[in-house]
Parts: structure tokens; C-alpha cells; sequence
């Protein structure tokens, strides 16, 4: 693996669309920064597994492509906000996901008399990423994602990290992501003119390969000062 962590701990979003590499680029900051990954999709994901009431709650809204209810989430996210591993800085991954969910993150923090660094929005065309979409594999034990062509597993259709063997995100599937996109421009989208007109928003070319990608965002988090 990567050696101990290059660059200083910081308080970040990786945003875009679902499908330019938040997840990926998540994955390979957290060696690099040495603050924890924290993807609600993954919560999500987790939650659905181990079938707990927050979990039920959110099945059929997660495999459909829409988004859970605002107060869900933030909840979810309020309690990770306040664990000790993230006191120093964390990477969001898929929250927020709305002007609402933007608003709470900006309060939640401001009680812990914290702020964010910056915003990182990951740029990439629409048709990247509707390829980079049907490509992906998951694993459904520990959740490490996979691109058939782009991050293939050593093992075809087997996990890297715990062997298990690969499959499709429900919300994969070819009609539930057209929904999906649909509700990124209508209520996720917004989200990049909250940020910006704020100061916060760096956008970031996420066209290439992942290591190129990587190269480009750690530069913008070298250049962030302190907090
Ligand atoms: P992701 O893994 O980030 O693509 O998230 C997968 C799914 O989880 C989304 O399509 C939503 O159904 C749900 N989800 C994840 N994060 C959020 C959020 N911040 N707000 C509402 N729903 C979310």
C-alpha cells in the first residue's frame, strides 16, 4: 500500500455526478491526506445490508436512483460528523446532494466550530460517464468498486481486497441511471452556485486515468491553507 500520509488533514467534498470517480478518488485521498473516506452511499449501502430500520427505510429509494429524504441523511451524517476519527478532517463523498443537505452541513459544522476547506468538483462529460457507469463492479462484502476496462480486479470478477465475487449496483442498471442523472441536474447541481458563491468550490478535470486525476486534486489540497 501507500506510505504515511503526504499531505496535511483537511475538511473536503468530492463532488459531481454520479459516475466521474468521487468514490475512487475518495478512496486514494484518504491514504494520501490520512483523514477518513466517509460516503453516504456506502452508509447507505451498509445500512441496506444489515437490514436496520434506517436501512428498510432507504432500500427502495436507493435502488430506484432517487435521493433519500434530507433529514435522513443528515442524521446519519450529524452522528458520523461528531465521531472522533473525523475531528481532524474527513472526505465527503456523495453528501451533500442538495441546497438543504449544503445548508445542515454548514450549521452541523459551524456547532463543532469547524468549516469546510474546499469543494472539489469533479468535472467529466456525459458520455465518460455513462461508460464509466456500466462499467463498475462492486464487491458485495466490503464494498470496493471496480471498472471492467478502467480499475479491473487482478482476478476477473473477484475482489482484490477479500476475494468475494464481483456484481452490479442495483442502481446500475441502465434505466435507473438516466433517473439518477436526471435528479443530479435538477437538485444536485445547485449545490456547485452554493458553493461557489461562497469561495469554496475548486473544479477539477476528471477526465483520465485515475492516478492522473489523483495528481490534479492533490495539487488543489496542497494549496489549501490551514483552517
Ligand atoms: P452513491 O453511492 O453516492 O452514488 O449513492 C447511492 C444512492 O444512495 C443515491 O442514488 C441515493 O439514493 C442515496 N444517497 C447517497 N447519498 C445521499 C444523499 N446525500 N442524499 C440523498 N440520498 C443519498
Amino acid at each position: 500500500m501507500m506510505g504515511p500520509p503526504v499531505l496535511r488533514p483537511v475538511r473536503l467534498v468530492l463532488f459531481g455526478a454520479p459516475g466521474v470517480g468521487k468514490g475512487t478518488q475518495a478512496a486514494f485521498l484518504q491514504e494520501r491526506v490520512g483523514v477518513p473516506h466517509v460516503s453516504t452511499g456506502d452508509m447507505l449501502r451498509a445500512e441496506i445490508r444489515a437490514g436496520t430500520p434506517q436501512g428498510e427505510r432507504a432500500r427502495a429509494i436507493v435502488e430506484s436512483g432517487r435521493l433519500v429524504p434530507d433529514e435522513l441523511i443528515s442524521e446519519m451524517i450529524g452522528v458520523r460528523l461528531r465521531s472522533v476519527d473525523v475531528a481532524k478532517g474527513f472526505i465527503l463523498d456523495g453528501f451533500p446532494r442538495t441546497v438543504g443537505q449544503a445548508e445542515y452541513l454548514d450549521g452541523a459544522l459551524r456547532d463543532l466550530g469547524k468549516a469546510l476547506d474546499a469543494v472539489i468538483n469533479l468535472d467529466v462529460p456525459a458520455a465518460l460517464v455513462a461508460d464509466r457507469l456500466a462499467g463498475r463492479r462492486v464487491c458485495p462484502s466490503c464494498g470496493a468498486s471496480y471498472h471492467i476496462r478502467h480499475k479491473a480486479p487482478r482476478v476477473e470478477g473477484r475482489c482484490d481486497n477479500c476475494g468475494a465475487v464481483l456484481g452490479v449496483r442495483a442502481d446500475d442498471a441502465v434505466e435507473v441511471v438516466r433517473g439518477r442523472l436526471e435528479v443530479y441536474e435538477r437538485l444536485t447541481a445547485p449545490v456547485l452556485e452554493y458553493y461557489r458563491s461562497r469561495g469554496r468550490l475548486r473544479d477539477v478535470n476528471g477526465i483520465g486515468t485515475p492516478e492522473e486525476v489523483a495528481e490534479r486534486i492533490d495539487r488543489v489540497v496542497a494549496s489549501l491553507n490551514g483552517s
